[in-house]
């Protein structure tokens, strides 16, 4: 059906698939003859329950998760585990870090209140252009946890290999890569992601977190809220959870499973940002801004090298219904997000506009 919706390129909150919005808008009124809207239910009632359980279930499933880790959902975003993990997880009170951009950028700066950290590689000297050699960090012997975002969504790096700990656990920002391709879990003590770049709304985080790293014993100022142990021990429902979320990611849960798992959503995104990726390095006008190993199957930054040029696409997307291309002003240029539920026949679409532009003004 056509809805006029466009081709949304936005970083976050980002593109559903459609058909998962078409199901929530059929149940929107009466959700599977409860009568109500799952807006309107309670968190304890058995229907929501069940929505609950079939998402965590449906996860595990996804992710093979092992038994001996426990799967929570948790409000206030991504941002707020940069201060949970710490405080959670610092029993000597040292960390490790690698800065490869803004979002472990601001990690950094939040565990710094807690704790002892060291930043053992940096990109920063070009711009968070790449990932630093991580094969023999200089991880102090008492760290608590080497910590990574796996993905800077607004960089466009990616790590091709995870990073050698030295038998430290790993702690792992995964929110603009969440279930983007197959995931080995049992290589983190910690896995978090933010659901509304590569999942669902806005407003929740999943962390996955290895069950003896769930301490009694964190320090007495720390929140109720920002224990693990409060949510690992009340099947994140100490509170009131973020219903609406954990139904809507539920649903993309099923999707996922039902187009064949991780394995066929891998496949389906390197066939899509490829297409983006032989267009940049064969365009005149367009260059990508990551070198070429490190590159993101999820965020693709762009430059055409002048300010104004730049500008003038994407004022001619957004007219064309390519939507939210404009880059983070801390790349510039452009950026178009490519997340799981991006169509490869947006990133083609997109890809002739941009031809047919540079044949026009290059
Ligand atoms: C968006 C993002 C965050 C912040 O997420 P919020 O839910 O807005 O707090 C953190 N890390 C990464 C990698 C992100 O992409």
């Amino acid at each position: 059906m056509n809805y006029g919706r466009v081709y949304n390129f936005s970083a976050g909150p980002a593109t559903m698939p459609e058909s998962v919005l078409e199901e929530i808008r059929d149940e929107m009124m009466n959700y599977q003859g409860s009568g109500m809207c799952v807006m309107e239910m309670s968190h304890r009632s058995k229907v929501f329950q069940q929505i609950a359980q079939e998402a965590e279930q449906d996860l595990r499933d996804l992710m093979n998760i092992p038994d001996n880790y426990k799967v929570l959902f948790i409000q206030g975003g991504a941002t707020l585990q940069f201060a949970m993990i710490p405080m959670n997880l610092m029993k000597n009170g040292v960390a490790a870090y690698l800065e490869t951009g803004s979002w472990s950028k601001k990690a950094i700066a939040e565990a710094k209140k807690y704790g002892d950290v060291h930043v053992v590689a940096s990109s920063a000297d070009r711009n968070y252009s790449y990932i630093p050699d991580c094969s023999d960090l200089p991880i102090p012997e008492n760290a608590d946890y080497v910590y990574i975002c796996e993905n800077e969504t607004i960089h466009g790096t990616t790590y091709p290999t995870l990073p050698n700990t030295k038998g430290h656990i790993l702690v792992s920002d995964q929110s603009s890569m969440f279930l983007s391709k197959p995931c080995n879990v049992s290589d983190y003590g910690l896995i978090y992601a933010g659901v509304q770049k590569n999942v669902g709304p806005a407003g929740m985080v999943i962390a996955i977190i290895r069950e003896d790293l769930i301490r009694e014993d964190v320090p007495s100022y720390t929140p109720i809220y920002m224990s693990y142990k409060t949510h690992a021990d009340n099947d994140s429902m100490y509170n009131t959870p973020n219903c609406w979320a954990i139904y809507c990611c539920g649903k993309v849960f099923k999707y996922l499973k039902k187009i064949g798992g991780l394995e066929e959503m891998h496949r389906r995104n390197v066939e899509k940002a490829q297409v983006m990726y032989d267009f940049l390095d064969s365009s005149k006008l367009f260059k990508g801004t990551v070198e070429k190993e490190f590159r993101s199957l999820m965020n693709i930054p762009f430059v055409t090298g002048s300010k104004e040029m730049d500008a003038k696409v994407v004022e001619a997307t957004k007219a064309a219904g390519y939507d939210n291309l404009k880059g983070h002003k801390s790349v510039g240029g452009l950026r178009a997000s490519i997340y799981n539920a991006m169509p490869k026949e947006g990133v083609e679409a997109l890809v002739a506009f941009l031809k047919d532009f540079e044949a026009k003004n290059g």
